[in-house]
């Protein structure tokens, strides 16, 4: 047991500041001091744990680099997962931000104070035939609507089978209850009809609301109202009719082979209010965006709760662009488009050649599946061509992981995968130089 002599032998702060005192041309004293401060304690703990003492300026040194740096970092996604979540959803467009003043909140026209959405606001309109706004993220998006329609404790009438949880905690009933309103369920876990929805309305219903399944497939003895269906028991009953729609795709992707609904679909089909997140199939930055009824959309904006959960100008400026290049059919803008677009041949082209550059006692190319992700389109997955290699595919994975810029590829069967979907065709050679540098232990 070295543990009692080691902890003795710890040094005081004093004495390991006074040891890195050269760090403090490039470092204020007082944040060398705190960092020698944690090392130490945390040294403490470990030493009480059994471990060996560590090399306590080392570790301070390390810690203020680190800190010098930046933590958050581009990596290479080569998982072939298009919308991870881990890794930030949707990659945006080429973007110049203004870090200085501009016209956010101020009418250029008039000299006036504007209103931030507007910018956003006219390609909302143009795109979808009704106002929009943006909030912080999908989330907060359904929060806003179930809060400003139903938040006096006005009941909301949802299928059993669509009372999702998306993921970090977003479950449908828990919100509901958050805003203020009141879940009313209608049907079954596996067949909901709109007699359901007919019976479940009293005189306290406020809104009906439609969940889209974005990340699980109910199959077999299932059945669920056609939209038009629950448009028409609306309008009847004159009760809204509000879906959550999740993905927020503005563009058919059927011929990419994905079935995901569109929200310009959602309002032709009769909705009065519809929401969906800004970094999934839209491919922008992380944001909510409510669309409808110009008298629905209103309210919403005069919620208090909109100012709380409004957002920064970077993202209104992504934001734009993102919405100006879907207006304009300039899908080649959008990386997140781009991918999906990608054909097999392209990617079997890019594919030989780094395995071809690699070896093939490194690795080899196969036929595989690239997947959407992202909380959509679950089970959808678009064909793929594969780089996999050969070797402990644990021990690979942490090499790429760790290298700089990290690569982040995907393990399956035990094997490392590599797919270029995600991957921009121009960081290829870089990527080809990172693989050759990471250890290959043939197994
Ligand atoms: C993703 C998703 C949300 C949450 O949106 P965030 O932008 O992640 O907050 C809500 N509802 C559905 C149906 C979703 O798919």
């Amino acid at each position: 047991m070295s543990s009692f002599k080691d902890l003795r032998s710890l040094p005081s702060v004093d004495a390991l500041s006074k040891q890195l005192a050269g760090l403090e041309e490039r470092f204020p004293r007082a944040l060398i001091v705190n960092e020698c401060r944690r090392a130490i304690d945390a040294a403490r703990s470990s030493v009480r744990r059994g471990e060996p003492l560590p090399d306590l300026a080392a570790r301070v040194t390390g810690e203020l680099e680190a800190l010098a740096g930046p933590s958050l970092v581009e990596v290479i996604n080569a998982t072939g997962v298009v919308l991870h979540t881990n890794l930030g959803r949707a990659p945006l467009p080429e973007l110049s931000p203004q870090a200085w003043y501009s016209n956010l909140e101020y009418d250029l026209e008039t000299g006036r104070r504007g209103k931030r959405d507007r910018h956003t606001g006219r390609l909302l309109e143009r795109l979808l035939g009704r106002p929009g706004i943006l909030v912080n993220n999908g989330a907060a998006a359904v929060y806003l609507a179930l809060h400003e329609l139903a938040g006096d404790g006005g009941e909301v009438v949802v299928s059993r089978g669509e009372l999702i949880e998306i993921g970090d905690g977003f479950r449908i009933p828990d919100i509901m209850q958050r805003s203020g309103a009141k879940l009313v369920e209608a049907g079954t876990t596996n067949r909901t009809r709109v007699d359901d929805y007919r019976r479940a309305i009293t005189p306290q219903t406020r809104l009906l609301m439609r969940v889209h399944p974005s990340n699980f497939r109910i199959q077999g003895f299932t059945a669920r109202p056609a939209l038009e269906e629950l448009a028409e028991l609306s309008r009847d009953s004159g009760i809204p009719l509000y879906e959550d729609l999740g993905s927020g795709c503005l563009s058919d992707l059927s011929r990419q082979g994905i079935d995901e609904p569109t929200v310009q679909a959602s309002i032709a089909a009769g909705v009065n209010l519809v929401s969906f997140s800004g970094d999934k199939l839209l491919g922008g930055p992380q944001a909510g965006i409510v669309a409808g009824d110009r008298i629905l959309v209103e309210r919403l904006r005069s919620n208090p709760m909109f100012r709380a959960l409004r957002v920064d100008k970077l993202i209104i400026q992504a934001m734009e662009t993102c919405l100006r290049h879907h207006l304009l059919s300039q899908v080649e803008a959008l990386p997140v488009e781009r991918m999906l677009r990608l054909s097999v041949a392209d990617l079997r082209h890019r594919a030989t050649h780094i395995a071809a550059e690699l070896g093939a006692s490194s690795c080899e190319v196969r036929e595989g599946h690239s997947l959407i992700g992202g909380g959509s389109t679950p089970a959808q997955t678009l064909p793929s061509v594969l780089i996999a290699l050969r070797g402990d595919a644990a021990a690979l994975e942490r090499g790429l992981r760790t290298s700089r810029p990290p690569v982040i590829a995907r393990i399956e069967d035990d094997t490392l995968l590599l797919d270029l979907r995600t991957v921009p065709p121009d960081l290829d050679p870089l990527l080809l130089s990172l693989l050759k540098m990471v250890p290959v232990t043939i197994s």
